[in-house]
């Protein structure tokens, strides 16, 4: 198992949903609460749990306003 970490950098974002729309899963959504300090509503994190990692939304944001970290749980080592 994987856990997944999006960031997104509200005030780079300029709320074009494009991330919205290559998520496969339905992770991302615009706020519906609040406004960057360009005006935009920002995209947001609604639904973490069903991110996969893979990336689609960072490569499609013409902003680079997208980061993932993918934290893969180190191995044990008992004997
Ligand atoms: S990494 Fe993939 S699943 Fe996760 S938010 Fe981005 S597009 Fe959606
Ligand atoms: S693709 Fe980038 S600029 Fe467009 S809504 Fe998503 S985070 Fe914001």
């Amino acid at each position: 198992m994987k856990a997944v970490t999006v960031s997104i950098d509200r005030d780079r974002c300029k709320g074009c949903e494009l991330c919205i729309s290559f998520c496969p899963t339905g992770v991302l959504a615009l706020s519906d609460r609040d406004f960057n300090a360009s005006g935009y509503r920002p995209a947001v994190v609604v639904r973490p749990d069903a991110c996969t990692g893979c990336a689609h939304c960072a490569r499609m944001c013409p902003e680079a306003a997208i980061s993932i970290a993918v934290l893969r749980p180190t191995t044990s080592m008992a004997r």
